[in-house]
């Protein structure tokens, strides 16, 4: 199967898309399982394990919530995140689980949630769920991987070879226009003389049986959500959940209402809108809200708000934002089958570095830009994070991620521009520039992997301002 756009933008909830919406979907499959399997109704207790970075920083990824709220039959796309609160303290309160909403089972937080730290499975993100029958012996278990982005793999669909049900678009073509690099992909556009977006939005057409007007309605919903994440980001006030940070984006916001004149004299008043619209989307994110994964929820606030600076600050059309979408999954589907987008794999370049590069690419797209300028955009996007490191302070997707959400669209942006001062020729292909990020990420070291062992997670010091 080709990878599709909803692949890419995904709605899910906060804070993480790789240790929140991929366990949540992980405690789906397996209530599937039981379910085809006819035992769902047998079953009387079940354990979850935890392994790799799920262990290590799933308190503050919330991955214990989500795991469990899967079991329960909870679905990232559609459950209402302040109800989701309080479903996860009934269960670990009264010590029972509804499994899919019917079959209750109980359940000891304390035994039967289990993070195996220094534990690593067949990748960094790693889960297993048992489940046992009324006289305690274990009838079923799987073991999920959480390979990034909302997307969960069972342990023998990693290890099947390309052809077998290994990981991604290893089917038959399924779409008119298949590629699995940015070469094959500007020599596709140049041979039919189309725009990336016209390509992508091609071949997803023919994912949907030939509705267009279903794939519009998704790409708008996907916009929608995006919209509606920075609305309410901008209003809502108050601390960061377990850090008691203060939210900053409403303050912001306010200051930038409270003078809007002074836009008209402070030339680089654009960037701290953008830089809002970014960190509003995170602090959103942190907070367990709505967001779409893009492609990630730890980078969810980049291609939002450099969206947002087109339909704002530039003549845009609803076109226009379909066109941008589809350009930004185009890309973003050339890390996930070339490289990665997990930042427990690869570090915070493959999160952050891929939505600036899918962000860089889009907006140029939007602009004008010919294929190979827009190609030119999301190499520029990708190479100047190369190397970034995660290291989330405490396991929790605020610091540095909220803030650099705001940093990597402003460099999308600055990417776009120089691309679009180009012609097109540069020296390095996005496709190089892609097996670089992967192979930097494999040489890093596992504590700076989202493992929250290194970095500012180990460093940072709480700073006192008078
Ligand atoms: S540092 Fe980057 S990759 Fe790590 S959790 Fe934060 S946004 Fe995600």
């Amino acid at each position: 199967m080709a990878l599709s756009i909803f692949d890419i933008f995904k709605i899910g909830i906060g804070p993480s898309s790789s240790h929140t919406v991929g366990p949540m979907w992980a405690g789906h499959r397996f209530l599937n399982d039981l379910r085809e399997k006819g035992i769902l109704n047998s079953i009387t207790s079940v354990r979850v394990g935890l392994y790799g970075s799920l262990a290590l920083t799933g308190k503050g990824h919330n991955t214990d919530k989500a795991a469990l709220l899967g079991l329960a039959g909870y679905r990232p796309d559609n459950i209402d995140p302040d109800a989701a609160d309080q479903a996860f303290e009934d269960i670990v309160n009264k010590g029972v689980l509804k499994l899919a909403g019917e079959q209750e089972v109980s359940f000891n937080y304390d035994t039967q949630m289990i993070f195996h730290y220094g534990e690593e499975l067949e990748h960094p993100n790693g889960m297993r769920i048992y489940a046992a029958d009324q006289n305690g012996i274990v009838v079923y278990y799987k073991t999920y991987l959480s390979v990034g982005g909302g997307f969960i793999i069972c342990a023998d669909e990693f290890n099947a070879p390309a052809g077998q049900g290994g990981q991604v678009n290893s089917g038959a073509p399924t779409v008119p226009y298949e590629f699995k690099s940015a070469a094959e992909l500007l020599a596709l556009c140049t041979e039919h003389n189309l725009t990336i977006a016209e390509l992508a939005l091609a071949n997803e057409k023919a994912l949907a049986g030939g509705d267009m007007e279903a794939v519009n309605a998704k790409i708008d919903a996907i916009w929608d959500v995006m919209r509606n994440c920075i609305e309410r980001g901008l209003r809502m006030e108050g601390a960061l959940p377990v850090s008691n940070m203060q939210r900053r984006a409403s303050v912001m916001y306010k200051q930038l209402m409270a003078n809007p004149e002074a836009m008209l004299k402070d030339h680089f008043a654009i960037m701290d809108w953008v830089t809002l619209f970014a960190m509003a989307v995170n602090e959103e994110n942190a907070c367990g809200g709505r967001v779409v994964t893009a492609p990630t929820n730890g980078a969810a606030g980049i291609i939002p708000a450099v969206l947002a600076y087109y339909t704002r600050f530039n003549d845009s059309s609803e076109q226009g934002v379909r066109d941008f979408l589809a350009t930004a999954a185009a890309i973003g589907m050339l890390y996930k089958m070339n490289a990665t987008i997990s930042g427990a794999e690869a570090g915070c370049q493959a999160e952050v570095g891929s939505a600036c590069s899918m962000a860089a690419g889009a907006l140029a797209a939007v602009l004008g830009a010919t294929v190979h300028q827009v190609e030119n955009a999301a190499e520029i996007g990708m190479e100047h994070n190369l190397g970034m490191t995660c290291d989330p302070i405490d396991g929790l997707v605020q610091v540095p991620c909220i803030e650099r959400n705001g940093m990597a669209a402003i460099k999308a942006i600055t990417a776009t521009r120089m691309a679009m001062r180009g012609d097109g020729n540069h020296a390095v292909s996005l496709d190089s520039c892609i097996e670089t990020m992967y192979r930097t990420g494999l040489d890093l070291q596992s504590k700076y992997r989202e493992t929250s062992t290194g970095g500012l997670a180990v460093f940072a010091k709480p700073q006192c301002v008078a």
